[in-house]
């Protein structure tokens, strides 16, 4: 028997994901990370290449693992030992048939809205790679396009510069100050509000509080 936040999870989950479908992504919903999991393997054939990018989300699922574990040709930036090598990889993600990442928000309507220093993340989810999977956590979603804009630059940003702890404001007040420091890890703002071509980036949204 569901419990009323997993009913109103899953009726809100599959109304998002009908506002996906409306502007051409493929998506699903899935109650647990561990369905998630399963569906985004089940995306992606044996021998392609595969890459992704900084989210802690499918970091902290097990995705990126389960990549490493299977048959797959892994393009991990994660393995590069010098800022030269981890670029290098970070170039030859955007050829990759399936680039795997998060999303730090989605409106309710489906439009993602992400954040991104050194521009490798947002420029997978653009053009390059083949196929891109967004797994996304219900907490990441938002009324509306504003909303999701405010808690891309309010919420996770400021959380992913705690992980870098560059001199930026935010690391003081944890909120964002729209800052030009040079340590400032939001130099691009991608707002994705169609998928073109029609199904190259599949969003698998996730019934449970995921990532940030
Ligand atoms: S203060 Fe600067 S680094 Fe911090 S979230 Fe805002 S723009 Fe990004």
């Amino acid at each position: 028997m569901s419990t009323p936040i997993e009913m109103r999870t899953e009726i809100l989950g599959n109304a998002v994901v009908k506002k996906l479908e409306g502007r051409y992504f493929e998506a699903y919903y899935c109650p647990t990370a561990k369905e998630a999991l399963e569906k985004a393997l089940s995306l992606v054939p044996e021998k392609s290449s595969v890459s992704w990018g900084g989210s802690m989300t499918i970091r902290s699922m097990g995705l990126t693992q389960a990549f490493h574990d299977g048959d797959f040709n892994v393009i991990d930036r994660d393995l590069g030992k010098t800022p030269e090598e981890v670029a290098d990889l970070h170039r030859q993600g955007l050829l990759s048939d399936f680039f795997i990442t998060s999303t730090n928000a989605l409106s309710q309507d489906g439009i993602l809205v992400n954040i991104d220093g050194t521009g490798n993340r947002v420029a997978a989810m653009s053009f390059g790679p083949k196929n891109v999977i967004i797994l996304c956590g219900i907490n990441k979603v938002a009324p509306n396009l504003d909303v999701a804009i405010a808690r891309a630059r309010n919420v996770a940003a400021p959380i992913n510069a705690f992980r870098f702890m560059g001199k930026t404001p935010c690391i003081s007040t944890g909120i964002c100050h729209n800052c030009t420091t040079p340590d400032c890890i939001c130099a691009q703002v991608l707002i994705t509000r169609i998928c073109k071509p029609a199904k190259r980036i599949k969003v698998i949204l996730i019934g449970e509080e995921f990532g940030f």
